[in-house]
């Protein structure tokens, strides 16, 4: 590929990633108390992009301190919900304003196609923040007529607040850093509460430019605090911390579990949004061409690396053949690069482990009797690069159909009719999502009822904004992100009953 063709990166992008990048403490730019640093990588490429400040339990303690400081006695405390909304709506536009240099990070640290990034994970993250700087005016109660049988003759009367729940730590993953803050941040702000983010070792370099645009916002010392580290040490120290009221997860289910144990010691609230094996059914009736393309869109967006990944491909029997060629013909025409390029559709896996990681799953299917219509193979380069992979002849119990992926690779089966095919889309432990193509109205109603997922799309996919709850079923999660359903995990309700 020639360098020669690529966008030039921002010289403020240059600088922010040449400079050892601290964490953000108490409204403070810090070094790690240990002074330790680690390295991110460029997945294109394996060369490392960037320092980053390593925080582990001493910067978690003191990010907590800060946190609970600013919810408790800070200017924050006494924020109007109107100014706490335009702070929020001021972040919006500075990240607009700075909407070229998040995508090049992004592009940068995860992998993704600088395009992508520009359209996609950047204004969404926008439009979030602005979604809730609305919602901050709007957390309610309720007045509640009671009637206490006991009391006979006795009035009272009876409301209900929504308040912040407290200090919060959030934990997110690498697949859409800027994004996956924003969703936490967005409604944990809206409400009042004071955070500490942890972002992603293998993707921190967007959050700590959305801190320096927190801090430009001019939201008060301590509200939100970003401490950059590894899960086992710094995620960990968090999930424990005594003094957190609520945490927040996204990421595998594998962690999900171990965020719930930790928090069950003080029984902290917890939400998590967690993995997925998204069953995406093509009926015979649906328009071929827009099933197919969307049944590609759906597992090779952002390379597989998406939670809600359409990952099993269900087709009715008799256009079985002609939809999966469809399916491996879009995959043989997708231009696997590295994100800077403009003609890049797929860039590489997020890391080096997470190339093994799905390079092991095909191995596994290989084992199982699986075949690779197109793909299977790692690309070339020294990037962690991954062909786009359609599998047939695989099954119910193979490992490749249960467990998540996390990366390009689509397993497609055929079924007989309808009546059969919910059962077989809800046997997994998962329920994140679920797609449905067909022209058949009542059919789609139908099927969308029986399936267990947090969200079903119907003739599309991936179609997410931020008033639309997105959460999982099952082991795919607990509450909701996005929308106002989202708020709710972000108060407690008091009810106040006074006698008249
Ligand atoms: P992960 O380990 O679950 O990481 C998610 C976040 O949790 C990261 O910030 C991570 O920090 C942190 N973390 C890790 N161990 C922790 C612990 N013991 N306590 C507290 N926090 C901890 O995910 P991964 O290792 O990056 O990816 C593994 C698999 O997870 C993927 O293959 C995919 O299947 C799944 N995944 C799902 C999503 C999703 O959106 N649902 C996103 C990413 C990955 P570090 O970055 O330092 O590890
Ligand atoms: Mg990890």
């Amino acid at each position: 590929m020639a360098t020669a063709t690529l966008p030039a990166m921002l010289p403020s992008v240059k600088s922010f990633v040449a400079e050892k990048r601290k964490m953000l403490v108490n409204g403070k730019w810090i070094e790690a108390v240990s002074d330790r640093t680690f390295e991110v990588f460029n997945p294109a490429t394996g060369d490392v992009l960037a320092h980053v400040a390593s925080g582990d339990v001493q910067d978690i303690n003191a990010a907590v301190k800060a946190a609970r400081a600013a919810f408790e006695t800070g200017p924050w405390s006494r924020m109007t919900p109107s100014d706490r909304g335009k702070l929020i709506w001021k972040l919006a536009d500075l990240i607009e304003q700075h909407l070229e240099e998040f995508a090049q990070l992004e592009s940068l640290d995860n992998g993704k196609p600088l395009t992508v990034a520009r359209v996609a994970d950047v204004p969404l993250a926008i439009d979030l923040f602005r979604y809730m700087a609305g919602w901050a005016t709007k957390i309610e109660g309720n007045t509640i007529p009671v009637s206490v049988p006991y009391a006979p003759g006795a009035k009272f009367f009876a409301y209900t607040t929504r308040e912040p729940v407290g200090v919060v730590g959030q934990i997110i993953p690498w697949n859409f850093p800027l994004l996956m803050a924003a969703w936490k941040l967005g409604p944990a702000l809206a409400a009042g509460c004071t955070v500490v983010l942890k972002p992603a070792e293998q993707t921190p370099l967007s959050a700590l430019l959305l801190g320096k645009l927190i801090c430009e916002a001019g939201f008060p010392d301590g509200v939100v605090n970003i401490v950059t580290g590894f899960g086992e040490t710094a995620g960990a120290a968090l999930a424990q911390h005594p003094g957190i009221d609520k945490i927040a997860f996204t990421g595998s289910t594998e962690v999900g579990k171990l965020i719930v144990e930790a928090a069950a010691r003080d029984l902290k609230k917890v939400t998590l949004e967690l993995g997925g094996k998204s069953p995406n059914i093509v009926f015979g009736d649906a328009d071929l061409n827009t099933a197919i393309a969307g049944a590609a869109n759906a597992i090779f967006f952002n390379h597989g690396q998406c939670c809600c990944a359409g990952s099993r491909l269900y087709v009715e029997q008799g256009i079985f053949d002609d939809v999966v060629n469809g399916v491996a013909e879009a995959a043989r025409s997708i231009k696997v690069g590295e994100g800077f390029a403009p003609d890049t559709q797929m860039g590489p896996l997020v890391s080096e482990e997470q190339l093994n990681r799905v390079s092991g799953y095909l191995d596994a299917g290989f084992a199982e009797g699986a075949e690779a219509v197109c793909g299977g193979k790692r690309g070339s380069g020294t990037g962690y690069f991954v062909e786009p992979t359609v599998l047939v002849k695989t099954n119910a119990k193979m490992k490749v159909v249960q467990e998540e992926i996390f990366g390009p690779v689509v397993t497609a089966m055929p079924f007989k009719s309808a009546e059969d095919i919910a059962p077989i889309a809800n046997d997994t432990v998962y329920g994140l999502a679920a797609g449905i193509w067909t022209s058949d109205i009542s059919k789609a109603h139908r099927a969308a009822a029986q399936l267990r997922a947090g969200t079903v799309w119907i003739n599309c996919y991936n179609v997410f904004d931020a008033a639309l709850p997105f959460g999982g079923y099952k082991q795919s999660g607990w509450g909701r992100e996005m929308g106002h359903d989202a708020l709710e995990n972000y108060t407690e309700t008091k009810a106040v009953c006074i006698a008249i």
